[in-house]
């Protein structure tokens, strides 16, 4: 029987769109892609470091009316921040894995139940 498994982002989760031709995608964006190829290269820049082409807050700035899409924008930056809180909490020592694991539980379980996957 064929696997009807749905892909499924590397780094946040989100749905893969089908795809026909070429080689699977890992990645939902060039953002989480991104944000994957930073982890695997040991973090996120340091403060002061060039500042990421979008910060996280880009979406708040200069707009007074928010549209659904701005909404969704910083949901998915979220799920990004959790995932990365996830992941360091594999991979730092000890006295901060605990607090990371509590950060990414905390972020996950409050967007997945104010923003309920469709
Ligand atoms: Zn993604």
């Amino acid at each position: 029987m064929a696997c009807l498994q749905i892909p499924k982002c590397a780094t946040c989760g989100a749905q893969l769109p089908p795809q026909r031709t070429g080689r699977p995608r890992r990645y939902c964006s060039g953002r989480c892609s991104k944000a994957a190829s930073r982890a695997r290269r040991g973090g996120w820049p340091a403060a002061g470091s060039a500042a990421p082409e979008a910060p996280a807050d880009a979406f708040l700035v200069g707009h007074t009316a928010p549209t659904d899409e701005q909404v969704a924008a910083a949901v998915h930056e979220a799920l990004l921040l959790a995932a990365a809180f996830r992941r360091l909490s594999h991979e730092a020592r000890p006295q901060f894995a605990w607090r990371c694991a509590s950060v990414a539980d905390t972020l996950d379980h409050v967007l997945r139940r104010r923003f309920p996957a469709p």
